[in-house]
């Protein structure tokens, strides 16, 4: 089955076909951006889907356009000059489990996940982490057991952005505790309003209410909803956290860098307010502007590398630290920039000032990318794992 029910697409994008973007964005209407509503990312995905526009490099067959690196980074280019609604409620399903049924499910995960996931109609969330499994991930401890008809899942997760409204779950859980922790884990979908699925949200200092503790207790899944072989969890979830890791900052929406021919809201703003008329703050701020634009084209080659290599690798690492530096630096220089008129509460600086350690940990914390670049990108050794070879039920937990 096809992700999309009008006639396929023809291969390929023309100068015609970037028209068409063009004045679909120019001609979409979309409902004012609220932060209690996810109405208006919706309307964006609904209206971008049947040309396939924000997931230009899936094949056509499922919802993209077959486009290469080169076509699908002039698709972006055009989609940062329309409209840019905060698309972070569908960020899970469209950048991190797509990708990851496209290369680990089969067809009917794929005709039943995929084109919900990129009109906007399901909301993905990430349960992976757990009170004793964040850094340590492969730690994880929710249990999945074998049942007739396919398994039972129990356990606890934590941190999980997105809980309180999700539809869906992709989870990493446990399948055979006496094999060594990486080797004993498998990935499912988990239906969020499953029988045994609670959420309990976690208000964030920033006063978000994205994050959630999720308990599971006894909730039956169809084996139709594991992802993957039995076994192969660790795998797929170093592919999720890859995906994530190299599409933090290289999305549209509120994260979008800056295009080259756009002046970022955040400088329009401080020339708007005369900031940049004093040379000292000026000088700070195309400091920033520098940086933040450096960021974008080293992740614009990361994005390459993984493109040409055919999976995300090492390198999204690298490109989460410079992220998250640079947008820590941001909210900082902006908050001096600024000054108090920046520290009211609703200000935009405020929440990223309160937001900015956050950019630290999630997706994994800067110390873990500093590790995996240190050992597969330097050649540096490995840190001494005492729990290799031996089963995760016998192992010391919390040690790597
Ligand atoms: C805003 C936000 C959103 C998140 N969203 C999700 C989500 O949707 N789904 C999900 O599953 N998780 C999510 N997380 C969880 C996130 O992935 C974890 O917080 C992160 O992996 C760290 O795990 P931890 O909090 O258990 O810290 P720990 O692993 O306990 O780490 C504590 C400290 O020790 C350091 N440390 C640990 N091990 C090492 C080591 N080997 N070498 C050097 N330093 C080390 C860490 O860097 C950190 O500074 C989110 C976190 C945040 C902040």
């Amino acid at each position: 089955m096809s992700a999309d029910t009008a006639p396929p697409r023809a291969a390929g994008t023309s100068d015609e076909d970037l028209a068409e973007l063009g004045a679909l964005l120019a001609g979409l209407d979309l409902p004012p951006e609220d932060p209690e509503s996810i109405e208006a990312s919706r309307s964006y995905l609904q209206a971008l889907a049947p040309g396939g526009w924000l997931v230009p490099g899936w094949p056509a067959e499922w919802g993209g356009r077959g486009a290469n690196g080169a076509t699908a980074a002039r698709i972006r280019s055009a989609l940062r000059k329309g409209p840019a609604p905060d698309i972070y409620p569908f960020f899970v399903g469209v950048y991190m489990v797509g990708p990851t049924l496209l290369a680990h499910g089969d067809d009917s995960q794929r005709a039943r996940w995929l084109p919900p996931l990129i009109r906007g109609q399901h909301v993905w969330c990430q349960m992976f982490s757990e009170p004793g499994a964040g850094s340590d991930l492969a730690n994880v401890s929710t249990r999945a057991e074998r049942t007739e008809d396919g398994w039972r899942l129990r356990g606890q997760k934590v941190w999980t952005s997105r809980g309180p409204y999700a539809d869906w779950a992709i989870c990493l859980a446990r399948t055979d505790p006496e094999v060594p922790k990486h080797d004993g884990l498998t990935m499912f979908a988990v239906k969020m309003d499953a029988p045994g699925v609670t959420v309990r949200p976690l208000r964030q200092m920033n006063g978000d209410e994205h994050f959630s503790e999720v308990f599971v207790d006894d909730v039956e899944i169809p084996d139709s909803h594991r992802i993957g072989e039995v076994g192969q969890g660790w795998k797929i979830a170093l592919g999720v956290l890859s995906h994530e890791r190299s599409s933090i900052g290289a999305v549209v929406g509120k994260a979008r860098p800056a295009a080259r021919d756009v002046v970022p809201r955040w400088l329009q703003a401080l020339a708007k307010s005369g900031t940049l008329a004093d040379p000292v703050r000026c000088d700070e701020a195309m400091s920033l502007y520098v940086e933040l634009e450096v960021t974008r084209l080293a992740g614009a080659r990361s994005a390459a590398r993984t493109r040409a290599a055919g999976r995300p690798g090492p390198e999204a690492s690298g490109h989460k630290i410079r992220v998250s530096d640079s947008r820590k630096r941001r909210a900082y220089v902006l908050t001096r920039l600024l000054g108090a008129e920046g520290l009211g509460t609703g200000h935009r600086s405020y929440y990223d000032l309160l937001t900015a350690p956050s950019h630290s940990l999630r997706g994994g914390t800067d110390e873990i990318q500093r590790n995996i670049v240190a050992e597969r990108v330097l050649g540096l050794p490995a840190e001494p794992r005492l729990d290799r070879g031996v089963p995760w039920s016998t192992s010391r937990r919390g040690v790597t």
